[in-house]
Formats: structure tokens, C-alpha cells, sequence
């Protein structure tokens, strides 16, 4: 007895509609799976804008005066 073929919402793939399918009946098992076809990138690889390219540029900016300014006390 075959299943019913089902026309996936998402990439319009034909797919057979199982019993214990998992997820939507009218997405294919592929479309099915939310962390496979909506986040791609991890959240880190997001692209910095200029605003906040300038904030990590003065944080840089302050560590590295901090780190020279107790250097030079070091020495003397
Ligand atoms: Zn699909």
C-alpha cells in the first residue's frame, strides 16, 4: 500500500506523506527539519557594522594604552 504523495510548500519536491512523518504534512522531510533550512550561519559570523566596529576599535584602542601605560611604569 503505498502513501500519499505530497507536494512540498517549501521546494515544491514531491515526497511521500508517512504515518510518523515528523513535522508540518505539507513539507517534505528535508523542509521539515528548522535548524537544516533557517540558520545557516552560527550567530558570531554576523557581520559588524560601523557602529560597533568603532566601539571594538576604542576597546582595542584602551587596552592597548592601558597595557602600555603599566609597561612604562614597569620600567620605571
Ligand atoms: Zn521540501
Amino acid at each position: 500500500m503505498p502513501f500519499p504523495i505530497r507536494t512540498c510548500v517549501v521546494c515544491q519536491e514531491e515526497f511521500e506523506l508517512k504515518p510518523d512523518k515528523p513535522g508540518f504534512a505539507n513539507r517534505c522531510p528535508s523542509c521539515s527539519e528548522p535548524e537544516v533550512t533557517e540558520k545557516p550561519e552560527p550567530e558570531e559570523s554576523h557581520p559588524m557594522d560601523a557602529g560597533e566596529r568603532r566601539v571594538a576599535m576604542e576597546v582595542n584602542a584602551a587596552r592597548r594604552r592601558a597595557i602600555r601605560d603599566m609597561l612604562y611604569r614597569k620600567d620605571t
